[in-house]
């Protein structure tokens, strides 16, 4: 069984890395197919080392889409890169991470190729027939599990950032295809300027963290959340918060996991004084291991915790943090 090649666009940093979020789409893409990574490139701007990184995170094909656009446009080249690639390489399955900037490029991508999206999903399989591809989503906040496919036409599927864990096996010598974009994807936004958002505090980056501490409106203040930073660095961890805490101001909206902040799946989730509202839920429910201190012991949050405190935060968390930083000597 196979959905022979499968094209994966991979996002890049402005330095031209592959983002966090390549490994785990390139091995999505090789439990139902061939990897084909596609990157999107100035001309002259992609280079034999990004496709040896790529072949080490499993793609047999790389196929290096050069377009003057790519720097000046939103998307518009990842578009018509990925249409081309899929026509090159027959491909029946786009996969894209669920980020913001490649959600735009699927939706386009699928008027322009002229096939539909399976939206948000946390990972592909094929039928028991072996018939067709499956996207899995977790939804209502991660309650239920449903499936969907496309038939007929290109099945676009974006796909939840540290949600799948299978990894494809590394290939030495990827075959590499450079070409100019070919189809037009009709204009995109002007980018006037693009820059890293700096990693200043030298954590994790939420968005794909194996690991994840946050922070609720239990903490209390801005200077409170200190404590939340404290665990998190004890863990090696990335900090989050929920929404009640970015309105009050203790940290900034890009800390902010749920359903109108962004979504993880890290190997475990520390809620820190956050009672789990459904909407915070959305965000974290797919967390593989949930531990919760909250001092309501009626508090939802404690529903789907695989491991609960009922306590102050600011009694437990010090003790914890105490205890972790002592085991690792
Ligand atoms: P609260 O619900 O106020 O809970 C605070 C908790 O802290 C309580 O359980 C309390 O017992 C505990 N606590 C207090 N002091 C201590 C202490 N000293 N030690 C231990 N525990 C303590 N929320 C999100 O998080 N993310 C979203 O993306 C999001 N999107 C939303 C979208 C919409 C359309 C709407 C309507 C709401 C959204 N919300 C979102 C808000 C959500 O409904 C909740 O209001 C929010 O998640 C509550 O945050 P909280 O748990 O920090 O605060």
């Amino acid at each position: 069984m196979t959905a022979g090649n499968v094209v994966v666009l991979i996002e890049t940093t402005t330095d031209g890395t592959p983002k966090s979020t390549a490994a785990s789409l390139l091995g999505a893409a090789a439990q139902v197919g061939t990897p084909v990574a596609v990157v999107v490139a100035a001309p002259g701007g992609a280079g034999q080392a990004l496709a040896s990184r790529l072949g080490e995170l499993g793609a047999v094909h790389v196929y290096m889409a050069e377009s003057e656009a790519a720097a000046a446009e939103l998307g518009t080249a990842q578009v018509g890169a990925l249409a081309d690639a899929a026509r090159a390489y027959g491909a029946q399955v786009a996969l894209l991470p669920a980020t913001n900037d490649s959600k735009a490029v699927a939706g386009r991508l699928a008027i322009v190729a002229n096939g539909a999206i399976a939206a948000d999903a946390v990972g592909v399989r094929w039928d028991a027939e072996g018939q067709e591809v499956i996207a899995v989503h977790a939804v209502f906040g991660g309650d239920f599990t449903t499936e969907s496919t496309v038939e007929g036409g290109l099945m676009i599927v974006t796909v939840r950032p540290g949600s799948v864990d299978a990894r494809a096996e590394a290939v030495a010598s990827p075959e590499v295809r450079t070409a100019p974009v070919a189809t037009a994807a009709g204009p995109g936004a002007r980018i006037d300027a693009a820059t890293d958002a700096p990693a200043a505090t030298g954590r994790p980056v939420l968005r794909g963290a194996k690991a994840v501490v946050s922070g609720g409106r239990g903490v209390g203040s801005k200077e409170n959340f200190e404590i939340v930073e404290q665990l998190a660095d004890a863990l090696g961890a990335a900090v989050g918060a929920s929404r009640a805490a970015v309105d009050a101001g203790y940290v900034p909206q890009h800390y902010q996991v749920g359903q109108t902040g962004i979504s993880v799946t890290p190997d475990l989730y520390v809620a820190l004084g956050i009672s789990g509202a459904i909407q915070h839920r959305s965000g974290m429910q797919t967390s593989k291991t949930i531990v919760a201190i909250n001092k309501d012991e009626d508090a939802p949050i404690f529903e789907i915790a695989d491991f609960g405190i009922v306590g102050d935060l600011f009694t437990v968390v010090p003790q914890l943090v105490e205890e972790i930083n002592a085991r690792r000597g």
